[in-house]
């Protein structure tokens, strides 16, 4: 992608808390566009086809609507910043180099909302992300932007970084507003959605970092320009974390809709000297495998889904041929295990087993009852916890299953 088309990475708004430079290269134009025309805001988001990049790819505006059409009162916009997936580093980046973006963004979304509570939720194992996000609020508070929006609001606007617990499960936005709210992060279900019933019970968007920093060039430039910087059919750019056995692993912006050949050959480089293209793990690793028949699919949301996997995050972590999938899978789903929050028994027992199973398989202990007892549980655990965690777990075994079983077989002793 040429450079100049990049929106969230541009050198040059890469200022950390400087609000000074941050707006001396375009900052705060998409906020004050706002402001001037607010009822306009949410429109300009659905024209624009923002879609939430934390992994579900749900369209920003339909969050955005209900809370907007609320009864005023305390409403909230959390920016999500907990990120903890296994491949994904991309609102890491995001909150500690250009932390203005992200909180205009956000700022955004209080002016389209009339949201009086603005909450920057991270996590505190990124430390330099946390330290630049709280210099930058402390400089928002002092600028004569931020106290317009207390005129649209109809009162003060608090604007406050939260550390989140740092747990994994603490990302899920239903555990998030527990946490903001001071409690132990248990995810719950759903509906209510945040949008109707969040934070202290008052309508909330909860949105992912990067979501969030696509706002203000949107608002700035417009939708149309937004919609023009994807291909594919796809709208705007998206931020890629690739990782795994390539010559250049990185964090791209790169088109949405950039096909996953280009990203992985192209821009990463390609692979590692000797090493064949096997499998890429999605999203973080709780999707189907994409595999090299899907080398041409184009990294969109719909795109993956019509290959019946997920964008997800957009975090794709290559595998070259002689890397066992057993032991990658057995490893992702140990990290669930682990991430449990262990409030639903079938979560934390199913998650459990199946690292155990795995774990059988991969070490050569493993036989023919095994595998079915691995297959039986998939079939029984998914939809059986309050959030998707165990739906995660479940999804990589069963792929990985489906598109790798002989290498499973060739690991049992019986
Ligand atoms: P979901 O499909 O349940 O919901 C998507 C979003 O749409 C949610 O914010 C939900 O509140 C909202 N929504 C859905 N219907 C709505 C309605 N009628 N009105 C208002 N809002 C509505 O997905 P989810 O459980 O929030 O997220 C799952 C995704 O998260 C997975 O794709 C996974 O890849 C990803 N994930 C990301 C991380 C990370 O670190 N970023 C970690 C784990 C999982």
């Amino acid at each position: 992608m040429d450079k100049l088309n990049q929106v969230l990475l541009r050198d040059e708004i890469r200022v950390g808390a400087a609000l000074a430079a941050w707006l001396a290269h375009g900052g705060g134009e998409g906020l004050a566009k706002a402001l001037q025309a607010p009822d306009a805001v949410i429109g300009a988001i659905e024209q624009a086809d923002l879609r939430g990049m934390g992994g579900a790819g749900f369209a920003t505006h339909r969050k955005w609507t209900p809370v907007a059409d609320a009864p005023p009162g305390d409403k909230y916009i959390v920016c999500n910043g907990n990120e903890d997936e296994p491949g994904t580093f991309k609102d890491r980046f995001l909150l500690e180099h250009t932390p203005h973006q992200v909180i205009e963004g956000a700022l955004i979304a209080a002016v389209a909302t009339r949201a009086n509570h603005v909450v920057l939720y991270v996590n505190p194992h990124q430390p330099a992300a946390l330290a630049a996000l709280g210099q930058a609020v402390q400089q928002w508070q002092g600028h004569p932007l931020f106290a317009a929006i207390g005129q649209r609001v109809g009162g003060a606007v608090s604007l406050r970084v939260v550390p989140s617990s740092g747990l994994y499960i603490g990302g899920e936005e239903t555990a998030v507003i527990a946490s903001v709210e001071g409690s132990f992060p248990f995810p719950r279900r759903k509906p209510p959605f945040p949008a109707q019933q969040g934070v202290h019970g008052a309508p909330t968007v909860v949105n992912n970092t990067e979501t969030l920093a696509h706002v203000p060039g949107i608002l700035r430039h417009g939708a149309a320009w937004y919609r023009g910087l994807g291909i594919s059919g796809a709208a705007g750019t998206k931020l890629y974390s690739l990782s795994g056995d390539v010559l250049r692993p990185g964090l791209f912006e790169l088109p949405m809709g950039t096909s996953l050949q280009s990203l992985v050959f192209e821009h990463g480089g390609g692979m590692l000297q000797g090493k064949e293209f096997k499998a890429v793990f999605t999203g973080g690793p709780s999707n189907t495998l994409l595999t090299k028949r899907d080398l041409d699919v184009a990294l969109d949301f719909d795109s993956v889904r019509q290959r019946e996997s997920r964008l997800g995050t957009g975090a794709m972590i290559v595998v070259s041929e002689g890397t066992s999938i057993v032991r990658k899978v057995a490893e992702y789903v140990s990290f669930f295990a682990q991430g449990s929050c262990g409030q639903c028994p079938p979560c934390k027992g199913g998650t459990f087993q199946l690292m155990r199973l795995l774990n059988r398989i991969d070490t050569g202990r493993g036989v023919r009852a095994d595998m079915e007892a691995l297959e039986n549980l998939c079939r029984i655990a998914r939809g059986s916890g309050r959030c998707g965690l165990i739906d995660g777990a479940v999804t990589v075994v069963e792929s990985s299953v489906h598109q790798f079983r002989a290498e499973y077989e060739a690991l049992l002793t019986a």
